[in-house]
């Protein structure tokens, strides 16, 4: 199984357009009988990729969560102070989508059920 994706969200660094593809033969089935026992992650459909542009000029790629609630942050003297004097802080979001680590965890778990399908065979199913 190889996993890959292009792009990881602009603002909150989580892996976007994730593709699974297979190498081996019996990989499509046996990825099919491990969806049955783990499924994908309930947040994995924020990590979709959209674009839009930012103060920079650029279009920067974006998770669905990202895009949805996207803040502008409005230029104004108040918030230029209380920015500065420590009042409100502007700290990146919390991912929302699926993370690298979540991410890295389904797939040993995905590893190990294929790594036991294979060393058993078809005797327990
Ligand atoms: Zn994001």
């Amino acid at each position: 199984m190889k996993i890959q994706w292009p792009r990881v969200c602009f603002v909150c660094h989580i892996p976007l357009d994730v593709d699974f593809q297979y190498t081996r033969d019996d990989e499509e089935k046996l990825f099919d009988e491990f969806l049955e026992f783990f499924p994908t992650p309930p947040n994995f459909h924020y990590n979709v990729s959209a674009k839009r542009r930012f103060n920079d000029g650029k279009f920067h790629p974006l998770c669905a969560w990202c895009f949805d609630n996207h803040r502008k942050i409005w230029i104004n003297p108040s918030m230029v102070r209380d920015r500065e004097i420590g009042k409100i802080k502007f700290a990146h979001p919390s991912p929302k989508g699926t993370t690298r680590a979540e991410l890295e965890t389904y797939l040993t778990n995905m590893k190990a059920y294929f790594a036991a399908r294979r060393r058993h065979g078809d005797v327990y199913f």
